[in-house]
């Protein structure tokens, strides 16, 4: 492998918006790690994907929310690749039946934050010592914060938090040239939108868009790879809503 040759860690990369951002970024030119939680098979099928394509790839297992995974997670990537340029913090969860706050019982807060909000933090913590000069980072938040629909208010206060890390580290990080901002995906097809909502409300919730349809991963992936790409340099502790105008 070219050894000046960019790298990217992409969390949560095995399927969804992830596997989507990692095949994305290995198309413009950088060496991919992808993470994932549980899943080998389908991060063996990302990474397979993109070597076929001519691509540096490598699968690393590593639970997000758990810090020594994490450090795990940044020192294999610089063993693999020699250096770590760009981090997309991908993972999260949503619970399938988004109950409401009054019925939302302790282990599920608890999960909730422990994955979306320490599992980011957990990743910022190590790449704002481990990125290289003129690096970048990818958030996730969810326009779900500007819809703010019945069932979200722990996912979305999850989501909120990390808009503020974003804003925040971004200006802790001056003087590395690093810029950090989040995408907030509007409803995606992927299995974390789509599993336990009945064909209506699937249909109802794509049609909330003025543009009529379900985000695609691969929308999402654009989006990431403009504010990662030399085209979003100017952009730094922003959040970017990409859901086809629902809010
Ligand atoms: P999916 O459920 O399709 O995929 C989730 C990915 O995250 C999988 O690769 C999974 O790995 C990984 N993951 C889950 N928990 C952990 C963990 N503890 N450590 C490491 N990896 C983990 O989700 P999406 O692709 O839909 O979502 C991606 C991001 O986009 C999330 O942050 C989500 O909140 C956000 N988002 C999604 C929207 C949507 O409509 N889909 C809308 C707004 C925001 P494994 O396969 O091993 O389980």
């Amino acid at each position: 492998m070219n050894t000046t040759q960019q790298v990217a860690i992409v969390t949560g990369a095995s399927r969804g918006i992830g596997a989507a951002i990692a095949t994305r970024l290995a198309k413009d030119g950088y060496a991919i790690v992808v993470n994932y939680a549980g899943n080998a098979e389908e991060a063996g099928k990302v990474v397979a994907a993109i070597t076929a394509a001519g691509g540096y790839a490598t699968a690393v297992k590593a639970d997000v929310a758990d810090p020594q995974s994490v450090r795990n997670l940044f020192d294999e990537a610089i063993r693999t690749y020699g250096r770590v340029d760009v981090l997309v913090n991908n993972a999260g969860i949503m619970p399938p039946n988004l109950p409401h706050l009054a019925d939302t019982d302790d282990k599920t807060f608890d999960a909730l934050f422990a994955v979306n909000v320490k599992g980011s933090f957990n990743t910022l913590r190590e790449a704002a010592t481990k990125l290289q000069h003129g690096g970048r980072i990818v958030n996730f938040s969810s326009s779900v914060i500007g819809l703010a629909l019945p069932g979200y208010a722990v996912y979305a206060a999850t989501k909120g938090a990390i808009e503020v890390m974003t804003n925040i580290l971004a200006k802790e990080l001056r003087g590395k040239n690093i810029t950090v901002n989040a995408v907030a995906p509007g409803p995606t097809a992927t299995a974390l939108f789509l599993n336990g909502k009945t064909p209506e409300l699937i249909d109802r919730l794509a049609k909330a868009a003025p543009l009529e349809r379900l985000g695609t991963p691969e929308d999402i992936a654009n989006t990431v790879a403009f504010l990662v790409g030399k085209d979003g340099q100017w952009i730094n502790g922003q959040t970017l809503r990409a859901n086809g105008g629902a809010v």
